[in-house]
């Protein structure tokens, strides 16, 4: 029996989400029922809401932050039972067996992974929705085993921008005195400085905004370095192996290459498209240095993220919202106006 859910929605790029019923699918063999608790707000919702990429398909529930509990089970779901703490991220499924899906970097997937929301489900066709709603069914799989002792509304954010900036950590092999920044302090960015510091590194963080050194600092941030200072910019010069940047648009890339070290990797989390002003070869050239991208991170990658956060405690710092706040929040985000994530309170839909 399908189950009819209440969820919010964006129904075109210029309206505001709104309440709305969705199916979620009886479950498969393989599913596993979940009752969502909490859910992050990511910039991409934002970005996905407003069609700032120029594919979503409307009606859109965004939300890939998801939390919540196990209440139901397939005929054959074993990996979890009942009552269980769970959690979904940007993947609900993939084809599982091109070589990406071998290597667990199912994010990669070559026959094109199935996103949780504006994605289609790849056995009935229909499109996927994603967290700002009651239930999610999913693959277990592609569910994630929250570790006991992790504060539920603060793991909800581990599944998209933890697991974003781990996996640049981990490629990058980051580890006790690597030197490592992180380009803006908002959802991911805020992840990156905790999770680089809980590793070891030596952590700094490029911000356009004075007001964020403090927090910065508490957050494991060692230096913080205003990026429009130029002589803040030059006493860095040659510093990073590693630099996560989550800018979430157009920006000029030229002035944070000097800052990394020779053989030192640049890596985009944030913007999507062609970048501008155009970017200068000869210093990547000349000290061998790398301008690369990096997508989320594969389901075995994202439990060791989450096992890792429970061993160090390590949770998101989070402003709980009620889902009618959801439309105020956005605006916020787009003035970096949060601490240093938004999720929502999935108890608030029923009110
Ligand atoms: P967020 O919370 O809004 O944070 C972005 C931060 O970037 C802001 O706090 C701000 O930091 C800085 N910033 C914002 N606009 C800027 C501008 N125009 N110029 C320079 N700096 C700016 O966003 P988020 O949720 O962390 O997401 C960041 C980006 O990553 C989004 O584009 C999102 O879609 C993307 N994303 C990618 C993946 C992936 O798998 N690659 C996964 C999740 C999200 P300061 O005030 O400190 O400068
Ligand atoms: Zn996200």
């Amino acid at each position: 029996m399908v189950m009819d859910v209440r969820s919010y929605a964006a129904s075109s790029a210029v309206t505001p989400l709104a309440p709305f019923r969705i199916d979620r699918r009886e479950p498969r063999a393989d599913d596993v029922v979940i009752e969502i608790l909490y859910c992050g707000v990511c910039h991409s919702d934002l970005h996905t809401a407003r069609n700032d990429w120029g594919n979503t398909t409307y009606p859109l529930v965004p939300g890939h932050e998801i939390v919540g509990r196990v209440i139901g089970l397939g005929a054959e779901a074993t990996r979890f039972k009942l009552g269980d703490a769970v959690g979904v991220g940007c993947l609900v499924d993939s084809c599982r067996h091109c070589d990406c899906c071998d290597k667990g970097l199912e994010q990669y997937c070559l026959n094109q992974a199935t996103y949780t929301y504006n994605g289609v489900d790849r056995h009935d066709g229909r499109p996927t929705q994603g967290g700002y709603a009651e239930k999610i069914v999913v693959s277990q799989d592609f569910v994630l085993r929250i570790p006991d002792g992790l504060d539920l509304k603060g793991a909800a954010p581990l599944l998209c921008a933890g697991i974003t900036t781990w996996s640049p950590l981990r490629r990058w092999k980051v580890g006790a005195g690597s030197r490592v920044a992180a380009i803006g302090l908002g959802g991911l960015g805020h992840m990156a400085l905790k999770l680089a510091k809980a590793l070891g590194a030596e952590v700094t963080l490029f911000t356009r905004s004075p007001g964020k050194e403090q927090d910065a600092r508490r957050l494991g941030a060692d230096r913080v370095v205003l990026s429009t200072d130029a002589a803040q910019m030059a006493a860095v010069a040659g510093r990073f192996a590693l630099i996560i940047d989550t800018v979430p648009y157009v920006h000029d890339l030229n002035p944070y290459v000097p800052t990394l070290a020779v053989d030192g990797t640049l890596v985009l989390v944030g913007y999507l498209g062609p970048l501008d002003p155009m970017l200068d070869s000869a210093p990547l050239v000349m000290e061998r240095k790398a301008v690369a991208g990096s997508l989320i991170g594969g389901l075995a990658e994202t439990q060791e993220l989450l096992d890792f956060c429970g061993q160090h405690g390590i949770t998101s710092d989070v402003e709980v919202i009620r889902i009618q706040e959801i439309n105020e929040a956005y605006e916020r985000m787009l003035e970096s106006d949060v601490k240093y994530r938004f999720v929502i309170d999935m108890a608030s839909l029923k009110a």
